[in-house]
């Protein structure tokens, strides 16, 4: 097992800014590494979500997750930028550090666990935890080449996340070892009694299944870059090949899964920001001479990004008498609607197939020219299966002609995680995976 010493980590990170905080200490041999997205609280270690608001947080008490991982023999060894409070698709809406993606530094890693996808892409021997609400695994996952995997709503206790979208918030796990998903989201799975959102669930199976049928949405292949398109129908050769049915169908709900999630998530996340007052967590440095509403605003203002404040905005009149049954009641209608027409196919087939994400990464100077809207519209094709809370994966299936990885993305019905685990060792034996030139 290849294990780093800190002054490779601190060296590593300074070329790539994969971590906000890191370990302090010389990490013991023995123990396997693992980063965690830094919305995941860690006991002693600064956890910001990616936020001005919370510099200088201390947690006093590990997230479920990471208390899981590091009874399992794991080592925490760095807290993993991204956009903040989980809000984009770049990680370059962070209001600390921007990773840069291992392919090209000039390039975005995705987000928003774009740290994350970066240390399990830069590190070997290295799993990295991730946190999806409306992709944040897979789209990262795709753009720096590794595996990622979004467990079914409730699989993994939500205890010491700091919420985006209570609803719809899911931890997972990115790895470029395939075998990962399938070990370490057995580490974190189960109830909690500390969150009432963790279910009592079905086990997770450990045998392997064979993947029998893929449905491929038409709705799925449109609007694709011609090197994803590509890469995407030669993976479903491929698949052909390995003995799997690939069967294109319809979902119609599929093309409104988008807005109906842009509603529900920014309400949610619009009441979550309420606590970031500048008086229990993180930032605490505001004029206490001002009247405490003055107070909380100034602190807000100067410390929340713009894409925070536009999600407030946006959540709170989405949410307002007068307007909450026209958006927010709507949405959920839809969202109703999305997952019945999973139910329908996932009946008929064991996953649902399409590319991960339209492009690969990004260049950052064409990301500061997208309006919001245009990033916001990037996420079709992950959004759909996180607002029906299904578990999904991205696997890497490719490389465009720059050599940026490509990922397609398998979606299967709830608590049916085995299903996936067993396409991605299957895949990995036959897909020849490129490893980033680490510099440092
Ligand atoms: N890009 C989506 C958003 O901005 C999803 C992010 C996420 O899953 N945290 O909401």
């Amino acid at each position: 097992m290849r294990s780093y010493g800190l002054s490779e980590i601190r060296a590593i990170n300074g070329k790539y800014s994969m971590f906000h905080a890191m370990t302090e200490e010389e990490p013991s041999e023995g123990r396997f590494h693992f980063s965690a997205k830094d919305n995941l609280t860690s006991k002693g270690m600064e956890t910001c979500s990616g936020s001005r608001i919370l510099e200088g947080y201390r947690p006093a008490f590990d997230a479920t997750s990471i208390e899981r991982m590091k009874a399992a023999g794991g080592e925490l060894i760095g807290k993993t930028n991204m956009d903040e409070f989980g809000f984009g698709t770049f990680s370059t809406n962070s209001g600390l550090e921007v990773p840069r993606n291992p392919f090209d530094l000039e390039r975005a890693c995705g987000g928003s666990s774009g740290g994350s996808a970066c240390a399990a892409a830069v590190f070997e021997d290295h799993v990295s935890l991730g946190v999806s609400t409306g992709g944040s695994i897979c789209c990262p996952a795709s753009f720096c080449g590794v595996y990622g995997i979004a467990p079914t709503y409730g699989r993994v206790s939500r205890y010491g996340l700091i919420d985006y979208g209570n609803s719809l918030d899911k931890i997972g796990v990115l790895s470029s070892k395939a075998t990962d998903l399938r070990k370490y989201i057995g580490v974190m799975a189960g109830k909690d009694e500390r969150d009432p959102t963790s279910c009592a669930q079905p086990e997770l199976g450990d045998s392997h299944v064979k993947l029998g049928s893929v449905a491929v949405p038409m709705e799925g292949v449109e609007g694709l870059s011609k090197d994803v398109e590509a890469a995407f129908r030669s993976a479903l050769v491929e698949l052909e090949r390995m003995g799997v049915d690939v069967e294109y169908v319809n979902m119609p709900s599929l093309k409104y899964a988008m807005p109906a999630y842009y509603v529900l998530a920014t309400s949610e996340a619009s009441t979550n920001l309420a606590r970031y007052v500048g008086m229990r967590y993180g930032q605490q440095e505001g004029d206490l001479s001002l009247k405490f509403d003055d107070y909380f605003t100034s602190f807000r203002s100067e410390y929340f990004g713009d894409e925070a404040k536009r999600r407030i905005l946006l959540g709170t009149f989405t949410r307002m008498v007068g307007f909450r049954d026209r958006y927010y009641a709507k949405a959920l209608q839809v969202r109703k609607v999305v997952i019945d027409d999973y139910k329908r196919v996932l009946a008929d087939h064991d996953a649902v197939l399409a590319p991960t994400m339209p492009f690969t990464a990004p260049r950052f100077d064409d990301i500061s020219k997208m309006s919001a809207l245009d990033s916001y519209k990037a996420d079709y094709l992950t959004i759909p299966a996180n607002i029906a809370g299904t578990p999904h994966m991205s696997v890497p299936c490719g490389y465009d002609s720059d050599g940026m990885p490509i990922g397609m993305q398998f979606v299967a019905d709830h608590w049916n995680e085995e299903v996936l685990f067993s396409i991605a060792e299957d895949w990995e034996r036959e897909f020849e995976l490129r490893r980033p030139e680490v510099v440092a």
